[in-house]
C-alpha cells in the first residue's frame, strides 16, 4: 500500500489533500504541529474512507525534531511513496514595518522546512527504487511578489528554487517534484484579509477552495502524471 505524508494536514489546504489522497487509495500519514484534536477528525474521516491513517506531531521549523520523528516513521512503518510539503505561515507586514521574527519565523518555517522535511525522507524514496512524488505549495505571492509578504514572497521563491532543482536530481530515479502556486484560498490563513478588495482583482471574482488544489494534487500523485516534473501549477482564477 502506498503510504503519502502530508504536512499540515490538521486543517485547510492540507486537510483537503489529505482527505483527497484518502479517495484515491492512498495511505495518510497526517501531520500538525499545534492542533492535534483538528488532526485527529481528519484521521476519523480517512479511516471511515478504510485506508490507513496516523499522526505526527512536530514542528517543521525545527530540524532535529523533523529528522527524528519522520525517520522513526520510515523505519517502523515503511518508506513513503510521495509527500506534500504543504505546512505554512504568513506574518504580513509593510517592509519598514517588518519585524525581525516576522521574517525569521516565515523563512525558518515556509523555506527550512522543505530542507528539514525531505531530508529525512529522500534517501529511503530513492533507496526504496520505487516511483515517488514530492509536491511543494508555494503561492502567487512567490512568483508575482506581493505588497505586505516580502518575507512570505522570499519564502515561496525559494521552494520554486528548490522544487526545482530537486527535480532534475531526481528525475531519473522517477521521483517527480512540483509545486503548486495557488492564489487565494478560503481557509483560516487568509482570514484577515481584505478579502472583498482583493476578490475585484481576481478575474474569476471569487476565492479558490481547498477541494480544489487537492484536486490538482491529486492528479500530480496520479500514474498519469508519472512525466510532469519540474513545474509549477498555478491555480489562482486568473490573478497572474
Ligand atoms: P492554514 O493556516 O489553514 O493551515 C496551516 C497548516 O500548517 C496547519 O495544519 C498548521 O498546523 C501547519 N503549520 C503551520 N506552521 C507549522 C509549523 N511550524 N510546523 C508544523 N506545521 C505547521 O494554511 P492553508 O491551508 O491556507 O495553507 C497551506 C499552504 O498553502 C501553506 O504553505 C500556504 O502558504 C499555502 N498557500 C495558501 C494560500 C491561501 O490563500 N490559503 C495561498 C497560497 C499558498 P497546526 O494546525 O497544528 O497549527
Amino acid at each position: 500500500m502506498k503510504r503519502v505524508l502530508v504536512t499540515g494536514s490538521s486543517r485547510g489546504i492540507g486537510r483537503a489533500i489529505a482527505v483527497r489522497l484518502a479517495e484515491e487509495k492512498f495511505d495518510v500519514v497526517l501531520h500538525c504541529r499545534s492542533n492535534l484534536s483538528k488532526a485527529q477528525e481528519v484521521e476519523k474521516e480517512i479511516a471511515d474512507l478504510g485506508q490507513d491513517c496516523k499522526i505526527l506531531q512536530f514542528d517543521i521549523s525545527n530540524r532535529e525534531q523533523c529528522n527524528e520523528i519522520i525517520s522513526k516513521d520510515i523505519e517502523e512503518n515503511g518508506v513513503y511513496f510521495g509527500v506534500v510539503c504543504n505546512a505554512g505561515i504568513a506574518r504580513d507586514n509593510p517592509f519598514p514595518a517588518l519585524e525581525g521574527d516576522e521574517w525569521d519565523d516565515v523563512i525558518h518555517t515556509n523555506l527550512d522546512g522543505f530542507y528539514n522535511v525531505l531530508k529525512p525522507v529522500i534517501m529511503p524514496m530513492i533507496q526504496s527504487k520505487q516511483e515517488g512524488r514530492i509536491v511543494t505549495l508555494s503561492s502567487v505571492s512567490g512568483i508575482a511578489g506581493n505588497r505586505g509578504q516580502v518575507n512570505y514572497s522570499a519564502a515561496k521563491a525559494g521552494i520554486i528554487g528548490a522544487t526545482k532543482a530537486l527535480a532534475v536530481e531526481l528525475a531519473k530515479r522517477k521521483i517527480t517534484v512540483n509545486c503548486i502556486a495557488p492564489g487565494l484560498i478560503e481557509t483560516e490563513m487568509i482570514e484577515s484579509a481584505p478579502v472583498e478588495e482583493i476578490i475585484k482583482h481576481i478575474p474569476a471574482r471569487r476565492l479558490g477552495q481547498p477541494k480544489e488544489v487537492a484536486a490538482l494534487a491529486a492528479f500530480l500523485f496520479s500514474d498519469e502524471a508519472s512525466y510532469i516534473t519540474k513545474q509549477v501549477i498555478s491555480i489562482n482564477g486568473g490573478i497572474v
